[in-house]
């Protein structure tokens, strides 16, 4: 969707027609109806800001090419060229510091490389079923927690960590490499239907 909505009606609007889609059949339109009343308050007054939404990317790190998608992105006010990456979660439960710190920054990454004009200057999880959003903010070189939280601030060598991840990966898939013992961790295993007996 890249239509600028200005009202909550027409929010509701769109929330109507999405809701007849075959895709949304079963979506408990009360919840996500308190989901955006909750992005309508938070972002009434933003929406001016914003630049870009949907936003795929791909971007070279260490030999791989690293893709993702980001919901929105807003110019920061009064400035032309620094911008906020904002990624939207629904439901209550919160990716843990590693995970998101990875995903936050390789969001970062991914979009100054598409982007060159532009440099991230926050960082945003939009968390709907939360009382606030966690933003972290460019200070020194590090993306720092925002606001009154005390939550720690994103780890600068998660995008190394991924890099790493995706040499192990690349050097298994070319020695190949011994199933595990314990088949309970195949369970939610992305390989199962490639590295089976
Ligand atoms: S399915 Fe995943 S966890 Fe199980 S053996 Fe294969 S790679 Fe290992």
């Amino acid at each position: 969707m890249s239509e600028k909505i200005t009202t909550k009606e027409r929010l509701y609007e769109i929330r109507d027609t999405v809701a007849k889609e075959p895709d949304f059949r079963g979506v408990d339109i009360e919840t996500a109806t308190e989901a955006l009343d909750v992005f309508w308050e938070r972002n009434k007054n933003r929406i001016a800001n914003n630049l870009m939404v949907e936003q795929r990317f791909a971007v070279p790190l260490g030999g791989f090419t690293f893709k993702g998608f980001i919901d929105r992105v807003d110019l920061m006010p009064g400035t032309n060229n620094e911008i906020e990456i904002i990624d939207y979660k629904t439901g209550k439960s919160e990716p843990g510091p590693d995970a998101r710190s990875k995903q936050l920054l390789l969001y970062a990454r991914g979009i100054e490389h598409v982007y060159p004009q532009y440099k991230v200057k926050r960082l945003t999880l939009e968390q709907l079923g939360l009382p606030n959003p966690r933003t972290f903010e460019l200070n020194g070189g590090k993306f720092e927690s925002g606001g009154s939280s005390r939550m720690e601030g994103l780890d600068g060598n998660s995008v190394d960590g991924m890099i790493e991840i995706a040499k192990k990966i690349a050097r298994d898939y070319e020695h190949g490499f011994e199933r595990t013992k314990d088949e309970k961790a195949c369970g939610e295993c992305g390989y199962g239907l490639y590295c089976g007996d």
